[in-house]
């Protein structure tokens, strides 16, 4: 298969042309990975106290230049201008915390016989991060601020979509200090630029986001050549409301249509307890009916467009003009829109219900009790995020055992924060991210014994 030299980049809002970019091709990622090498070497030597410097210079690019990043996510990927200048600030924050780490990523001393055990933990090497479309610079930086703090370099492949935050993100490293290859970004096709990365002997980890279908190759590919592999995937998360929670706050729609549902922890399962299904679809009804759809940059917008056309053919494939559904409304005419929608009448067992749709649609679901709650919150392949809602913490701390998932809150919708880990059960994916030992994940541990009997 042949792939187009220039990446398009389009405003789904308008479907305008807003940049043209060259693919990186096999060959580019090749001296990417020689430049990288060498940078490595430099950086890795940096005292710590001056590579956490480094990296807090970085955020003070990354926040000194806010307002323009945050534009610049609405021209590229449709996101509201609230959101975006929320996703540039976690980009700031992820670097400031992983530069907190530099110091203070320890190994550890061992008792044993005859002499002094001491672990070290030494930076991998060349990182690949492969990056979605769906959040282009949280996602990029989850997996490129830790690295860079454990002393790696890394190479950043954006998705063909949204690579104008990324290049942007690597300017202002430059800007910052940060030695020149140390951290290159490399727009390019999946199967080229990103392929190119996974199958390279000099590139040590892989941290994929992305599609499932797309990390088990990324997957099998790693492990012939024993690469370190982390896979965030997919996802297809409960939003559990039993009879007795704060209804109105369980069924916040924000919960699904947040980044016009193009999010890998939306609830679109709305499991709701049988004796307030008909209370809660009026709310949702309400709820849906209120939110305001349409340009991205306009501050009262609440949803934006979907990414491109094909996502809006996809959602579109799931739902039928004519299936029982809660409906909201979306502009007509140019740009990716699709209104926020919740589906009524389907079985657990649809397609609609187990399946990834990326989009701002929801189906909803009643149960009768608390085992049949989890029973369907874990019938999909899926296992990434849920909420539970209740006011009953025995049975809180129930459920949150019982749904195999690996971030759950109660009686709130929030799934992510940098200082917390994160990351899928099942087909959701491999390994964590985030939190208190995200820079371990980039190391490998050394173990040193010295006799002190020679
Ligand atoms: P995708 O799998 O199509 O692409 C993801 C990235 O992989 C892109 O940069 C793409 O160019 C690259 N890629 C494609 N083919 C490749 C190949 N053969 N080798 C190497 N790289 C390749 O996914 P997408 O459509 O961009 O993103 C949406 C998906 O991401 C959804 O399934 C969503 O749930 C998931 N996601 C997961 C998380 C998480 O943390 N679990 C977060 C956000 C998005």
């Amino acid at each position: 298969m042949s792939y187009e030299h220039e990446l398009q980049v389009l405003n789904p809002a308008t479907e305008e042309v807003i940049a043209t970019v060259p693919a990186a091709t096999a060959a580019d990622v090749d001296a990417a990975v020689a430049r990288a090498a060498g940078a490595q070497s430099t950086w890795a030597a940096l005292p710590p106290a001056d590579r956490a410097r480094l990296l807090r210079w970085f955020a003070v690019a990354v926040d000194e230049h806010l307002e323009e990043l945050a534009r610049l996510e609405v021209r590229e990927a449709g996101h509201t201008v609230g959101n975006a200048r929320w996703e540039a600030g976690n980009v700031r924050d992820l670097l400031d915390y992983a530069a907190g780490g530099v110091e203070r990523l320890t190994g550890r001393q061992i008792p044993v016989a005859g002499g002094l055990d001491v672990t070290i933990l030494e930076p991998l090497g060349v990182v690949g991060v492969i990056a979605p479309w769906n959040f282009p610079m949280p996602i990029a930086a989850w997996g490129t601020a830790p690295a860079l703090a454990a002393g790696n370099a890394v190479l950043l492949k954006p998705a063909e979509t949204t690579p104008l935050t990324a290049l942007r993100l690597a300017e202002l490293a430059l800007e910052a200090g940060l030695p020149e290859g140390l951290f290159q970004v490399l727009p390019g096709h999946g199967p080229v630029a990103g392929d190119a990365l996974v199958e390279h002997p000099g590139v040590a980890k892989i941290v994929f986001t992305g599609s499932t279908a797309v990390g088990k190759q990324v997957l099998a590919k790693g492990s012939a050549l024993l690469k370190r592999v982390t896979l965030e995937l997919g996802g297809k998360s409960p939003n559990i409301v039993f009879a007795d929670a704060d209804l109105k706050a369980a069924v916040d729609p924000f919960s699904f249509l947040d980044n016009s549902g193009q999010d890998c922890c939306a609830r679109t399962r709305i499991l709701v307890q049988e004796s307030v299904y008909d209370e809660v679809s009026a709310l949702l009804a309400d709820a849906l009916a209120a939110v305001v759809v349409g340009d991205p940059a306009d501050e009262k917008t609440q949803m934006g467009p979907l990414i491109s056309r094909r996502q809006l053919d996809r959602v579109r494939g799931y739902v039928p003009e004519d299936a029982p559904a809660l409906r909201g409304s979306a502009p007509e005419g140019p740009g990716f829109w699709f209104p926020p929608t919740v589906l009524t009448g389907e079985r657990p067992d649809s397609a609609a219900a187990r399946e990834e749709i990326f989009g701002p649609v929801a189906v909803l679901l009643p149960f009768t009790d608390e085992q049949d709650a989890v029973r369907l919150a874990n019938e999909t392949p899926y296992g990434l995020s849920g909420s539970i809602w209740t006011r009953d913490v025995g049975r809180a701390l129930r459920v949150s055992g019982g749904v195999r998932a690996g971030n759950l809150s109660v009686n709130s919708h929030s799934s992510v924060r940098y200082s917390t880990p994160f990351g899928g059960f099942k087909q959701s994916g491999v390994g964590r991210e985030l939190g208190p030992d995200a820079l371990s994940a980039f190391t490998e541990t050394k173990n040193v014994f010295i006799s002190t009997e020679a």
